[in-house]
């Protein structure tokens, strides 16, 4: 695929690896070649969880390489593997951009890993645990406006963005032709309870130096609104919790294990209730304690059970005082192992007529997260635990949103990125009405190929 330019023997290359043809396991790379060598930069290096049947408890480092690729869980980056990569740019902490990094950074030893401070945590955690690989490569926490000169011709820098994990960012690849802007995932959420708020002014200054490619995502681009701020599902917690939830006996909430702005927020709603805020599981014990580590989030009023034992000691003192304590845990899709799963099986603790589970998490639209989150919710249901769903706003950027990025940006040329198929012919559509053209600037790729831009 080739896309409009300038000329004169640059070129850019937008290597659309992975995240292409689906949901989850994203990497691209953009390569900027002089004429005389090509230099490039790879931005995430996720893991498609549907594909290994884990879900946040499970350590996916405990599986082999070959393994995860021919189960197609992870990219598979034969097209640049042996070409010059000079960085590593992570946008933000979800393992479908981070996951793979144990994996795939051993591919290309020494070469530096970037990206916010909560990001680096995480990937560090995922690489310490990683069976296979030494990780060797070096890992430097970068702070938003820091631009880094990664190579002779690029220089990256990560503009503050929104999303349902804290410090993500949009990354910004400078070339001596242009800008090109990832997106990472994102929505533009000015009122997130975290304080967290997009860099517009920066991305207006790109704007006007001139953005060669947007890389956006286009998860949620086919829904034709604005998406709902944080705030919002702040609001539809609290409207249940501290009314009718003041009266309740037994209460559970489930929701993402990274999402520190909803966990903070059940914090503070547990701290008015006058309730203690339990969390359990080893996911939300690791999220929650490099985010305390920084200083995003306060733990005050609550506790966190790691251990087997603990949580089999203070889930036998809960069931004896449930209107005390406010349990939060994970098992929002039924993934197997989880701890709500477990719990509809009737281990860790008697669930029942007196409880109360608070769904604060959308069921992601996959047959697999559908087919487990039924079983789930028929087990509860069977065991008379009455259930609040949906109490949950979305951490991806809608149409409306998309638009307006394209406006501030005005990129040259679009390559959209994380989504199936449909969903990168939705952004392309969108793309038209802002007066692009499929094939000419705005290219629709998928997963293994490059789009070159002259
Ligand atoms: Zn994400």
């Amino acid at each position: 695929m080739r896309g409009s330019g300038t000329g004169g023997g640059n070129m850019i290359r937008i290597y659309t690896i992975s995240g292409y043809e689906e949901v989850g396991k994203n990497m691209t790379a953009v390569g900027y070649s002089d004429g005389k060598k090509e230099e490039i930069v790879i931005i995430d290096v996720g893991i498609r969880l549907d594909r290994v049947l884990i879900h946040e408890d499970v350590n996916i480092q405990e599986f082999p390489t070959k393994e995860l690729q021919r189960l197609g869980a992870i990219p598979d980056d034969s097209i640049i593997r042996n070409k010059r990569v000079v960085a590593i740019a992570l946008t933000h902490g979800h393992l479908d951009h981070i996951g793979a990094i144990g994996k795939i950074a051993p591919h290309y030893p020494d070469v530096p890993v970037y990206g916010t401070p909560y990001t680096i945590k995480l990937a560090k955690s995922e690489v310490k645990s990683e069976k296979y690989f030494d990780v060797k490569n070096p890992m430097y926490e970068t702070e938003f406006g820091e631009i880094v000169q990664v190579s002779e011709n690029l220089a990256i820098e990560f503009v503050r963005s929104t999303h349902s994990i804290p410090q993500a960012a949009m990354v910004v690849v400078h070339t001596p032709d242009g800008a090109v802007v990832h997106t990472g995932d994102f929505k533009f959420d000015n009122n997130n309870p975290l304080g967290e708020r997009p860099d517009y002014k920066r991305l207006k200054e790109l704007g006007k130096e001139g953005v060669k490619v947007l890389i956006p995502e286009s998860t949620r681009v086919g829904e034709p609104t604005k998406t709902p701020s944080e705030a919002v599902a702040q609001m539809l917690l609290e409207d249940f919790f501290l009314y009718e939830g003041m009266e309740a006996d037994g209460l559970i909430a489930t929701t993402f294990a990274s999402h520190i702005a909803r966990l903070q927020e059940l914090i503070w709603i547990a701290n008015r209730m006058g309730r203690q805020a339990v969390f359990i599981g080893r996911s939300l014990a690791k999220y929650t304690g490099i985010a305390k580590q920084l200083g995003l989030i306060k733990m005050k009023g609550s506790r966190v059970l790691r251990s087997p034992t603990a949580i089999k000691k203070v889930l036998a003192e809960v069931s004896q005082a449930r209107e005390n304590y406010l349990l939060i845990v994970t098992g929002h899709q039924g993934e197997p192992g989880a701890v709500l799963t477990r719990m509809a099986n009737g281990e860790l603790y008697d669930i029942g007529k007196r409880d109360t589970v608070v769904f604060s998490a959308g069921t992601i639209p996959n047959p697999l997260n559908r087919a487990q989150r039924y079983i789930l919710e028929t087990k509860l249901r069977m065991k008379g635990v009455r259930m609040i769903k949906d109490m949950h706003v979305s951490g991806h950027a809608s149409r409306e949103d998309h638009r307006y990025l394209i406006r501030m940006l005005n990129p040259e040329n679009i390559v959209p990125a994380h989504g199936e198929f449909q969903m990168l012919t939705q952004y392309a559509e969108l793309a038209e009405e802002e007066g692009y053209l499929i094939g000419r600037d705005v290219f629709v790729s998928r997963n293994g190929y490059t789009v070159e831009i002259e």
